[in-house]
């Protein structure tokens, strides 16, 4: 396919948007970037990326950070895990492969949560390695520049796809071919109305031949989000501006490891099970009957109606799982989006 490389690494050299991540070749910069831009959309990683990379300019600064102040720095952008797993990849890196980066993809591939993609990425922009990358912009691309017509997700459409970038990767500049192919779909290629007629690969493109680019790519067979009613318990001891609130730390909550309030779920939820979070907590306060504030959050696959009650003059004993907090000082540990409306919401006076 040399035709289509050429005309997608010219269209890149003029078109490519000016994006932090492109102003450098460091192996763990560009794996931070990649992470971050899973699920997120670029402009919001832009100050996420340059405060994390400010806070950690390398991985051993990184594997040395405490996990709350990591989770602090990625405190917004949803998807904790991700920054879970790069922080344990870092310090794998620190203690397998002396702080840098392998240029071997299995040694890359062999690090927490790095799978196809991030290795491909790394791999193909650091290191200049004939290596595929897949990611939501390229499938689009690539179903329609080879009208694949089997719905994302299935096997049979994962393997097409690495096969079809696999084959367009070997050649000169292989990150940036790559990156064209994820801009091109960001930015020509889009979901809805796509600009044919200003795509550099429309002469190449079956799809736009047999006009059914609206219909590619085939989508995968969406679940209905599910609907889950929850308990959220705001505990508090002290007043004004001595107030300090309880929180908890799972594994198993739905923001596993990072500091959240006691919550507990079931088809409909009353007061007592606002008590029993508080009980599980292992906190004791008086409860009130009725919640302060009814708050909707949607998750990707969840729809949470929660019910958030007050709790005064809590008293615990603080743990790995259970600490008080100053609510001013929860900048600095990692706390979700959610925690902080459900603070905002229910935090007396
Ligand atoms: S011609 Fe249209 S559908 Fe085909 S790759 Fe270009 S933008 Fe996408």
């Amino acid at each position: 396919m040399p035709a289509v490389r050429q005309k997608l690494l010219r269209w890149y050299d003029t078109a490519a948007r000016d994006l932090p991540w492109r102003q450098t070749r460091d192996p763990y910069a560009i794996w931070v970037s990649e992470v971050m831009l899973q699920q997120t959309r670029v402009e919001t990683v832009v100050p996420y990326y340059q405060r994390f990379l400010a806070s950690f300019p390398t991985p051993r600064a990184l594997a040395e950070a405490d996990e709350d102040a990591v989770l602090s720095h990625w405190s917004g952008l949803g998807y904790y895990r991700r920054a879970r797993l790069l922080h344990a990849g870092v310090k794998e890196v620190v203690t397998q492969y002396g702080g840098r980066i392998p240029e071997d993809a299995d040694s890359r591939r062999s690090l927490p949560g790095v799978g196809r993609y991030t290795s491909g990425a790394i791999g193909s922009i650091a290191f200049d390695k004939e290596e595929p990358v897949v990611d939501g912009n390229v499938t689009r691309v690539l179903a329609r520049l080879f009208r694949i017509d089997t719905p994302v997700g299935a096997s049979a459409t994962t393997n097409r796809l690495w096969d079809e970038a696999a084959q367009l990767v070997p050649g000169e500049r292989p990150g940036d071919l790559n990156q064209a192919l994820m801009e091109l779909g960001a930015t020509i290629c889009t979901p809805k109305r796509p600009q044919c007629k200003s795509c550099p690969i429309a002469g190449e493109c079956k799809a736009y031949a047999s006009d059914e680019v609206d219909a590619l790519p085939v989508p995968r067979a969406r679940k209905a989000p599910k609907e889950v009613q929850l308990a959220a318990v705001v505990a508090t001891r002290g007043r004004g501006s001595e107030v300090e609130v309880w929180l908890v730390r799972s594994e198993q909550s739905l923001f596993g490891g990072l500091w959240g309030l006691p919550m507990l779920g079931r088809e409909a939820v009353d007061e007592s099970d606002a008590r029993r979070a508080l009980r599980e907590a292992r906190i004791s306060a008086r409860l009130d009957p009725e919640p302060a504030a009814q708050i909707a959050h949607v998750l990707t696959h969840r729809r949470l109606q929660i019910d958030v009650f007050r709790a005064t003059a809590a008293r615990g004993t603080e743990s790995e799982t259970l600490r008080r907090f100053d609510p001013q000082q929860l900048g600095r540990v990692g706390i979700s989006t959610l925690t902080k409306k459900l603070l905002a919401a229910a935090l007396p006076g």
